[in-house]
Order: C-alpha cells, then sequence, then structure tokens
C-alpha cells in the first residue's frame, strides 16, 4: 500500500475509529462503574429488605398466635379439652385467617392436645414436629414458671418463643405462645399454662407471597448457599446464631437495567460518532492532499519546464551542484549536452506550433532511452542530462543511441520531419567542480558539432589541447591581419537554375597560415568574431569585391557578412564608402547575412538593412534553415533572396527533407524573394532543383571557389565568348 493511500485510510478509519471509541469507551466505562455502583446499594437494601421480612414474619407469627391464645375461652376449652372449639379457634382458623401452616395444642406435659396440618397430604412424622417446638415449649415454660416478663408491651400481650427449626426436612418459623387469661379472672399456674404452637414452613406459599409483596423475583428458600452469578442471598441465622439457611432470589439490578436500556443509544452514538469523524477526516484528508498536491504542483512548474514537464535549468543546476558535491570517492558522474539540429528551420517553417510538438516528442524520446537519468531543458533546442551512476559507465552508447534515436523522423500531424542531434559528454568521479563539468561538456558538444553534426563526441584532454591550440591561432589571425598579406579572398560562380549562365560571384575569404597552409573560414571566422577582429576581414573582402565589381560591370558580387559586424554602427556607411569609391551601383552587391554570431534582435540590425536597402543593396539570408537563420527573420527583415543551406540539398533524396525543401520554395515563392541552392555536388540533385524552379545554383558540380587571378581569367573567357556570339549574331 502507498504512503498516501496509508494515510488516507488511517484518517478515513482509524482515527474516527479509536476517537470514537475513546469517547464511547469512557462513557460506557462510566456507566458501567455507575451501574455497578447502583446495583451494590440495590443488593444491600435488598439483603436488608429480606433480612427484615424474616424478623417480621416471626414476630407476625406471634402475634397472630396472640389473637386466640390470650384469650379466657381459650384457657377454658382447652382445659376441658373441647377439641371442637379448639378446632375452630386454634387450628383451621389459624390457617384460614393468617394462613398458618400448622398449628398445635400442648398440654402442660407437653404432649399435644390437639394438632392441626393445612396441607391434608403431607404428614410429618410425629417426631419431626416435636423435634421443632420442642426446646422453645421447654424454654417459654421455665421462663413462665420464672414469672418472666421481658419483651411483653401494649401490643406484645403474652412472652413467647419462636425460631428457625426444621420439621423434618422442611425450614420453618415455628413459634409458641401460652394460652392465658385476657381478664386475668381464671387462675392459672404459671408454668402449666397450656401451649400453642404455631408452624410457618418457609419453603411453601410464603415465599412467593413475600416475593410478590416486596418485588423479589423467584424468592426461593435454600437450604445450601446458592451458587450463580446472577442470584442475590441472604443467610437466615437461628436464634444461636448457626445458619439455618438461605433466602435467595433474582436481584433487582436498576443499574445494569439503565445499563441495558442506554446500550442502543450507546451504540447510536458511537455509530454518529464514527460517521462524523470519518467524513470529517476524510473531509481533512482531501484537504491536505488538495493542499499538497497545489504545493507539489507549484514547485514542480517552477523547477520544470512546461513544454516538455523536464527539469529547467536552475533546477538542474541545483541537482547536479548537490549531486557532485555530496558523491561518493568512487562515484562516476557524466553529463552530456544536447542540441538539436536544424530545429531552428522547423519552427519556422511549420510554425511554432509543429516546433512545440517535436520538442516535446524529442524531449519524449529521450527520457524513453534514458528513465533514470535528470533531463533538462535548458534553452529553446538544448538539453543537460546528468546520467546516474550505472549509466555513467556506458555514457558512450547511450550517447550514440541518443543520437541514433533523434535521427529518426518524428511524425507531426501529416509530415514527417527529420532532424537531427549533437552531444557532448564529459565524465567525472568521486566529488567535481559541476562549472568544470559543464564546461567539458560544452567543449565537446562544440566538437560534436564541428565534426558535423549528428553525432557525439566525449570531452578528453586532446580537447583541451584543442582550446590551447585556438589560443594560439587567435594570435596568429591577430597579427595576419596586422600584416595584411595572410588573408585573401576566393570567389565562386553562381549560375542561373535554367540557362546555366553565371550570374553572380560569392566572395569567400581565405586564411593562408605560414606553417599550417589554408584555414578554413569555418573555423577562422568565429575566431574572428570571438577576438573581435571580424570587422577587419568584412573590409578586407568588401573592399576585394568592389574592385572585382569595378572590373567587371556585368556581374554581381556577394559578401558574407556576420551579424556581429551588421549591427555594428559604422556598417552601412563603410559599404557605402566603398560602393562610391569604386563607383559601383550598390544593387551590384548582395550582403549574404552567415548568422555564425548569436544575434541581439536588436535594432540596430534592422535599422541597417533597411538604410542599405533604401540605397540599392541586396540582402539574402544564407544557410537558410540552420542555426540562426530563420523564417522569423524574414518575417522581421526585408530580403532579396534566401539561400538553402547544403544539408537540405544533401538530404533531398529523402522524401521527408524533401518535403521541408517544397515548403521553403513555397514560403519564398509567396514572399516574393529569390532562391539560391548551395552545396550542388551531383547532377540529380542539379535537375531536381531546376525542375522544382529555383532560380540559381552554386556548389562544386558547377565550380569550385577560385582564387582572385582564375575568376578574373574565367570571367575575361566568358566576356570573350559572349562578345564572340554578339559578333557572329548579325551575320546568322
Ligand atoms: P557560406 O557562405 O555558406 O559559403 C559557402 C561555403 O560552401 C563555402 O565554404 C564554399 O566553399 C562551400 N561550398 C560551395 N559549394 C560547395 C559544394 O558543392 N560542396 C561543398 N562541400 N562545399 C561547397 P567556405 O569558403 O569554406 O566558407 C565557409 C563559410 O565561411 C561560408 O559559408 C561563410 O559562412 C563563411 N565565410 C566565408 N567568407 C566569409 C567572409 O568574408 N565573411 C564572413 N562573415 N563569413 C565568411
Ligand atoms: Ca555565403
Ligand atoms: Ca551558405
Amino acid at each position: 500500500m502507498s504512503i498516501q493511500l496509508q494515510s488516507q485510510w488511517v484518517l478515513r478509519w482509524v482515527v474516527p475509529a479509536c476517537a470514537s471509541l475513546l469517547v464511547c469507551g469512557l462513557l460506557l466505562l462510566a456507566l458501567v462503574w455507575a451501574a455497578g455502583r447502583t446495583d451494590e446499594v440495590a443488593a444491600v437494601r435488598q439483603r436488608d429488605l429480606v433480612t427484615l421480612t424474616v424478623s417480621k414474619l416471626k414476630a407476625g407469627l406471634a402475634h397472630d398466635q396472640e389473637s386466640a391464645t390470650v384469650w379466657d375461652d381459650a384457657v377454658k376449652n382447652t382445659a376441658s379439652g373441647n377439641l371442637e372449639w379448639v378446632e375452630a379457634n386454634l387450628g383451621s382458623w389459624m390457617h384460614s385467617y393468617f394462613g398458618h401452616d400448622a398449628a398445635l395444642v400442648l398440654r402442660t406435659d407437653l404432649s399435644p392436645l390437639y394438632q392441626f396440618l393445612a396441607d391434608a397430604e403431607y404428614a410429618p412424622a410425629p417426631d419431626d414436629l416435636k423435634r421443632a417446638y420442642l426446646p422453645l415449649a421447654i424454654r417459654l415454660q421455665a421462663r413462665l414458671a420464672a414469672g418472666d416478663t421481658e419483651g411483653t408491651n401494649d401490643r406484645v400481650l403474652s412472652i413467647g418463643e419462636s425460631d428457625l427449626r426444621y420439621v423434618g426436612f422442611r425450614p420453618a418459623i415455628v413459634s409458641v405462645k401460652p394460652i392465658v387469661s385476657d381478664s386475668g379472672d381464671i387462675e392459672q399456674v404459671p408454668g402449666k399454662e397450656r401451649i400453642h404452637v404455631a408452624v410457618r414452613f418457609l419453603d411453601g406459599d410464603l415465599p412467593p407471597i413475600i416475593g410478590s409483596e416486596y418485588a423479589f423475583d423467584a424468592l426461593k428458600f435454600s437450604a445450601k448457599q446458592p451458587r450463580g452469578r446472577d442470584l442475590a442471598f441472604v443467610p437466615l441465622r437461628a436464634k444461636d446464631g448457626q445458619v439455618f439457611g438461605y433466602f435467595r432470589w433474582r436481584p433487582f439490578q436498576p443499574g445494569k437495567q439503565v445499563l441495558n436500556n442506554t446500550a442502543p443509544a450507546l451504540l447510536l452514538a458511537f455509530v454518529a460518532l464514527f460517521s462524523g469523524t470519518s467524513l470529517a477526516g476524510g473531509a481533512f484528508w482531501r484537504r491536505s492532499e488538495r493542499l499538497a498536491t497545489s504545493r507539489a504542483e507549484l514547485k514542480h512548474q517552477a523547477s520544470h519546464d512546461v513544454l516538455t514537464g523536464l527539469a529547467n535549468r536552475a533546477h538542474f543546476g541545483e541537482q547536479l551542484d548537490l549531486r557532485l558535491r555530496r558523491a561518493q570517492a568512487d562515484e562516476q558522474h557524466c553529463l552530456l549536452f544536447v542540441d538539436l539540429d536544424r530545429f531552428k528551420a522547423v519552427n519556422d517553417t511549420f510554425g511554432h506550433p509543429v516546433g512545440d510538438e517535436l520538442i516535446g516528442m524529442a524531449a519524449a524520446r529521450m527520457r524513453a532511452l534514458l528513465p533514470e537519468a535528470l533531463i533538462a531543458r535548458i534553452g529553446g533546442d538544448e538539453f543537460t542530462i546528468l546520467l546516474h551512476a550505472g549509466d555513467a559507465r556506458n555514457a558512450e552508447e547511450l550517447s550514440d543511441n541518443l543520437v541514433r534515436r533523434l535521427k529518426v523522423p518524428f511524425e507531426v500531424g501529416a509530415s514527417h520531419i527529420t532532424i537531427g542531434a549533437s552531444v557532448g559528454a564529459a565524465h567525472a568521479a568521486g566529488a567535481s567542480d559541476p562549472a568544470e563539468l559543464m564546461r567539458q561538456a560544452d567543449i565537446a558538444l562544440y566538437h560534436a558539432k564541428a565534426a558535423g553534426r549528428n553525432t557525439y563526441a566525449i570531452f578528453g584532454g586532446h580537447m583541451d589541447e584543442v582550446l590551447r591550440k585556438r589560443r594560439t591561432l587567435e594570435d596568429d589571425l591577430r597579427s595576419a591581419l596586422e600584416n595584411g598579406s595572410q588573408l585573401e579572398v576566393f570567389y565562386q560562380p553562381v549560375f542561373a537554375a535554367d540557362e546555366g549562365n553565371l550570374c553572380s560571384l560569392e566572395a569567400l575569404a581565405r586564411w593562408k597560415h605560414p606553417l599550417i597552409g589554408y584555414i578554413s573560414p569555418e573555423e577562422f571566422i568565429p575566431l574572428a568574431e570571438e577576438i573581435g577582429l571580424i570587422n577587419d576581414i568584412g573590409t578586407l573582402v568588401l573592399e576585394d569585391a568592389c574592385k572585382t565589381l569595378a572590373e567587371f560591370p556585368e556581374i554581381s558580387i556577394a559578401i558574407n557578412a556576420s551579424a556581429l559586424e551588421l549591427a555594428a554602427p559604422g556598417y552601412p556607411l563603410r559599404v557605402l564608402t566603398a560602393l562610391a569609391k569604386w563607383q559601383i551601383s550598390p544593387c551590384r552587391l548582395e550582403i549574404e547575412m552567415t548568422e555564425s554570431a548569436t544575434t541581439g534582435d536588436g535594432g540596430e540590425l534592422e535599422r541597417t538593412i533597411s538604410m542599405l536597402r533604401k540605397a540599392g543593396v541586396q540582402f539574402a539570408i544564407d544557410d537558410f534553415g540552420t542555426g540562426y537563420s530563420s523564417f522569423s527573420r524574414v518575417q522581421k527583415i526585408e530580403v532579396d533572396r534566401i539561400k538553402i543551406d547544403k544539408s537540405f540539398i544533401d538530404e533531398m533524396h529523402r522524401n521527408d527533407s524533401k518535403a521541408l525543401v517544397v515548403a521553403m520554395i513555397d514560403m519564398a515563392r509567396a514572399k516574393g524573394l529569390k532562391i539560391t541552392a548551395e552545396g550542388v555536388e551531383t547532377t540529380e540533385q542539379q535537375s531536381v532543383l531546376k525542375s522544382l524552379g529555383w532560380h540559381s545554383l552554386q556548389g562544386f558540380l558547377l565550380s569550385r571557389p577560385m582564387p582572385r587571378p582564375a575568376v578574373v581569367a574565367l570571367m575575361l573567357k566568358i566576356r570573350q565568348e559572349s562578345s564572340d556570339a554578339i559578333a557572329v549574331l548579325p551575320s546568322s
């Protein structure tokens, strides 16, 4: 179970259950305690009541007797042996009126004169009855003889004895009273009085009667101590203090009753409390969940790129810093710099929504290949990847895979778009300096690009060596420009696509290094830009081009100018001055914006271009479709021509690349721009380009760039041929 689910479960069920259980448990505990206390008090009361009832029974039995024993008629009739009278007044009457179970009248010698038993079917052995009353009768006779009157008063008219006795096996209250004169007119010898015995059994109808009178449930006599948790009992003691037996009953427990009655209510309260707290817990969980989610979203937004969902530059920097500084000594790191090739062309040709979708797809491919790595988008089409320790060992293979994957065409809408990528990788082990690792990866990327793009390079010590060489080269370039001898201008002819006539020349700078030989402008132009010498080179080429233009008025020449040069405040004046100096019409000069330097989209460049265009100078966007040349520039800056980069011409045999080229032509046509293809190397390319309606073609197939003397010779030859043709024409 996930932590999230667990905490939801806890908040929704466990906490409410615990809280409800606690509250209801405490309530129940209090109730149980109170009920227990109530039942205890009730039990003591009930026991006292039973004890009191028994003693009242004893007294009551004696009292009943006196209604007939303290009576002159009774003395007389017992003395005369009138059993009929005795039966009527001292026997059955006692039963019918008071409910006594047995009655006897004893003679002076304590032998029974008369005996009555209420239950006709019950016949105790004579000795059983005798054993029950004899000790009491003997004691009474002794007390009578002694003249003892203790216990007599207004209500108790004669002394008596009573006790709890067994008649055979039956427990009973037995009471004896003397039969005495009520008027005092009959003389009697103390101790010689007849004696009346009354018996009330405790195991017959008496307990139910007491039970119903005092609300004791199932009151019964028991000879042995009752067992059972739901029974209350009280011992009955005879006069000698011995336990005679027990009265037991089902106790009335008001507390327990209250508890039983409140149990459903308590259960209801538990359910209500549980549902309430569970709902509250659920609401609380959802709220905190929402809070946590939005907090996480905010955090994610702050540290991630919206388009790709990858980390952003700041987040990547933080993570890189953190991981490199905390790394174990033997931990491997590898940092990759990835740069998408030709992405700008896609953006400008198909529009930003397609570009965005493509970036998203490229990011997804990288993520799929490196699911564990930290990947960031740090610029429009630039990515950085920090491989985790395991992948770092396979950096070379992974970089190669990355290049291959990104080379596979992307399907965006109906189009198949091919881009590509250059990858630079740098390794480190243990705690290392992030800035140094970034620098190394950047150098490696530079090498990958220099090696022709669509490839990868791993940083090595030799690259630093390359850097060192570059510094030397910078110094050499400085001194070359001071001397002015090593730099030359070559010219490459450009031909009309349809008829194949030479229509213009492109001036290309060359550096003839005294030790190295010819160095490509692709190498020394960026160097010159970096060290601020580009204007000097530009001036040199411009000067040479003007000289050539002056020599051959029938052609136009294109010069290359980096954005950096164009943005310099004195540039338009410099160009116009050179043109004026050589008396050349500005429309014969075309300036190709090579865009090899990063352009700030400052207004200076636009002002320069519009000023020169007003004067008649033509403008072209060079290397169209790569790097910084872009459709957006075409939209913003008015130009006259676009030159499609060689890489597109190379790839034109592929359907997806051809689609891009066709889109470029359509765009150029729509804008009324002239269009030139660069780097035409094969006749196939030439015929395809022709069929597509191209204006002009340039490439090794038609002519290589050549030094000034060679191009002068060529021009003179062409001039000669055309004048020959003109000379032939009239006669034909
Ligand atoms: P670019 O302006 O695109 O010039 C065309 C480049 O393609 C030239 O390389 C040319 O020799 C080469 N090229 C022409 N046709 C073919 C072909 O069929 N196959 C192949 N493989 N290459 C062909 P180059 O002269 O080495 O110039 C390289 C780049 O240096 C130029 O590219 C331009 O961007 C820059 N550059 C040259 N001269 C100057 C300059 O005076 N000023 C500035 N700012 N940049 C210059
Ligand atoms: Ca060019
Ligand atoms: Ca070019």
